[in-house]
């Protein structure tokens, strides 16, 4: 099988073994979720309901603010307890409404589906459902989808890309989704490329998913604008940038965003989440995780209501083993370590990893060896260790001439390093220092 590949990167473990050949499991509907007001970069939605107030699951409690705002939509039926304080999985702060579960309701309130063949379906209504239904990009990066679907005018979008790569360590959540819902991934592609008027479709699966390349490539059979392309096995193929010049072999210009080379990229399971809001009018209140790592008792792959809480998510995977030490959400390159278990999952949640004391111990960091493997495998072809340097010098001219603001904090370059410098957690401490100097000066930022 031919495999399309990006220069640089580095050979990850893929270590998913504990939750690979199983298939996806139901969670229980959670006792409690909070769901945050704000996920990505828009404004915080309006809450629409008060204490007391019962809702059903499905209902909109929370109106979407601005042009990049995403509304929030009750994922169980129940009472509204609150607006509380709340930090998410992904680090952020802010409120959430808090609903206790009411038992015996599996009611789901639905929008009206969007009838007709996908060739007759109106742009503007495709993107205006994917709103409505609170899509955002379920890879990680937690993107409006809506805003993906309004490039500039001026701009020509030919191809939409699914990301299939799933390139984290540990993680399937995307795997098992590929391998039992591939006509749903092929529906939503094709949804997504008429929303953007693209003549080319293609999902990216990295070729050691030989099942999920085989049913995905099925149910596009009969579909000629739309290609299922095998991957070689490289970190981080997952990365948007990395993910287009390994398939179109165009590269996103420095500062630039997928749309200045005709490209948009949507992960697995929005696809399916944008199928299901134009063609079932089911908005996106559930979600596929990987709960894993040797620290777990029971490892799987979860279909969970958005805004439960991680503690309860580990409960439902058998709970803690006595040596866990650390829970990350996300996978261990790009993920966030927790400090409690008492954040709720938001709809860009990949994965809870529960590290053991083992595991989570961090090597002593050692001089640089000036190896220069940093700057080989760095994806984006920067310069980690003058950046990371710059950073704890706190030398913003250093760190804008090097292009902080491009790396991806991918963890290719602390990974990669001999003397296990802290390199990635270094230069995203030095961003937030360029930032916070830029907001000073009165700069855009
Ligand atoms: S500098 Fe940034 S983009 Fe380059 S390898 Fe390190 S984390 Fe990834
Ligand atoms: S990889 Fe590590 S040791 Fe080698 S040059 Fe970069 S920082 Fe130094």
């Amino acid at each position: 099988m031919a495999q399309k590949t990006f220069k640089s990167g580095v050979a990850a473990p893929e270590l998913k073994n504990q939750t690979r050949g199983d298939t996806i499991k139901n969670a229980a509907v959670p006792r409690r979720v909070i769901l945050p007001l704000k996920e990505g970069p828009g404004d915080p939605a309006q809450p629409l309901v008060k204490k007391k107030d019962q809702v059903k699951a499905g209902q909109l409690i929370a109106e979407a603010q601005g042009d990049w705002g995403l509304p929030v939509r009750a994922s169980i039926s129940g009472r509204v307890e609150g607006i509380v304080d709340i930090r998410t999985a992904a680090g952020q702060m802010g409120q959430g409404i808090a609903i206790a579960a009411e038992e015996n309701s599996e009611e789901m309130e639905k929008m009206e589906p969007l009838r007709g063949e996908i060739s007759s379906l109106d742009p503007e209504t495709i993107c205006k459902r994917v709103q409505e239904a609170g899509i955002l990009g379920m890879g990680g990066a937690g993107f409006p989808t809506h805003v993906k679907l309004k490039p500039p005018p001026d701009v020509k979008i030919d191809t939409v890309i699914i990301n299939g790569a799933e390139c984290e360590p540990y993680l399937t959540c995307d795997e098992k989704v590929m391998e039992s819902q591939p006509q749903e991934i092929v529906s939503g592609l094709q949804i997504l490329m008429k929303a953007l008027g693209a003549e080319k479709g293609i999902v990216g699966i990295k070729a050691h998913k030989k099942k999920a390349i085989e049913l995905v490539r099925e149910a596009a059979q009969d579909l000629p604008a739309i290609e299922v392309v095998a991957l070689v096995d490289k970190y981080p193929m997952g990365a948007e940038k990395m993910l287009i010049d390994a398939l179109t072999g165009r590269r996103v210009p420095r500062g630039g965003l997928p749309f200045h080379v005709g490209v948009a990229v949507n992960n697995i399971q929005t696809a399916i989440a944008v199928k299901e809001a134009v063609r079932d009018g089911i908005p996106l209140i559930q979600r596929v995780i990987t709960v894993t790592g040797s620290g777990v008792k029971n490892p799987g792959d979860w279909r969970i209501y958005i805004g439960t809480p991680v503690e309860e998510v580990i409960n439902q995977a058998g709970g803690l083993k006595d040596n866990a030490a650390k829970i990350v959400a996300g996978g261990p390159m790009m993920g966030q370590a927790l400090h409690t278990s008492d954040v709720p999952l938001g709809r860009g949640d990949t994965a809870i990893l529960v590290m053991t004391r083992e595991e989570a111990h961090l090597p002593r960091e050692r001089a640089c060896i000036r190896c220069a493997r940093c700057v080989d495998h760095c994806p984006i072809f920067l310069n980690p260790i003058s950046l990371a340097n710059y950073s704890e010098q706190e030398l913003i001219e250093g760190m804008e001439r090097l292009k902080i603001d491009d790396c991806i904090e991918c963890g290719t370059c602390s990974f990669i390093c001999p003397a296990k410098k802290p390199l990635v957690q270094n230069i995203i401490l030095g961003k937030g220092i360029v930032q916070n100097a830029r907001r000073s000066n009165g700069g855009s930022g």
